[in-house]
C-alpha cells in the first residue's frame, strides 16, 4: 500500500498497487506541469486509489484530447496522470509519497525532449 499526499497536506491518498511500471517522462508538458525536467509516476490501478482527505482540492487540468492531470488547487502539487483512453489505469506522482519509494523506476518516456541539464553536469 502506497500512501500519498500534497505539500500543504490538504490532499491524502493510498494506492493498493502492485505499481506495473514507474517511470520517468521528460515531455514537455511534464516539464511545465512539474515545473522540473521531469515527471516521475507509478503506474498502477486506479480502481486501488482512495482519495482519503481532500478531494475538493483535486483540480484536473486536460492537457490534451485524453491526458488529465490532477493536481491540489491550494498548494499546487502534481498528484496523478491519467488518460481518458485507459480509464482502469492511473499513475501517482512519486514526489508525493510520504514514504521513500523503494521500488525500481524502469522506464524512461520522451528521450528526445529529456533536458540537457538533467541530472548534473560532470562533477570535476
Ligand atoms: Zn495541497
Ligand atoms: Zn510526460
Amino acid at each position: 500500500m502506497l500512501r500519498g499526499s500534497c505539500l500543504c497536506g490538504a490532499v491524502v491518498y493510498s494506492a493498493a498497487g502492485p505499481v506495473e511500471s514507474a517511470s520517468h517522462c521528460y515531455c514537455t508538458m511534464c516539464q511545465k506541469q512539474h515545473g522540473a525536467g521531469a515527471g516521475t509516476y507509478a503506474n498502477l490501478a486506479r480502481a486501488g486509489l482512495t482519495i482519503e482527505q481532500g478531494d475538493a482540492f483535486i483540480t484536473e487540468y486536460a492537457s490534451s484530447s485524453h491526458g488529465r492531470r490532477a493536481f491540489c488547487r491550494q498548494c499546487g502539487s502534481t498528484l496523478f496522470w491519467r488518460s481518458e483512453e485507459s480509464p482502469q489505469r492511473i499513475a501517482v506522482t512519486l514526489g508525493t509519497l510520504d514514504a521513500p519509494y523503494t521500488g525500481p523506476v524502469e522506464r524512461e518516456l520522451y528521450l528526445d525532449t529529456k533536458p540537457a541539464w538533467l541530472p548534473v553536469a560532470d562533477p570535476d
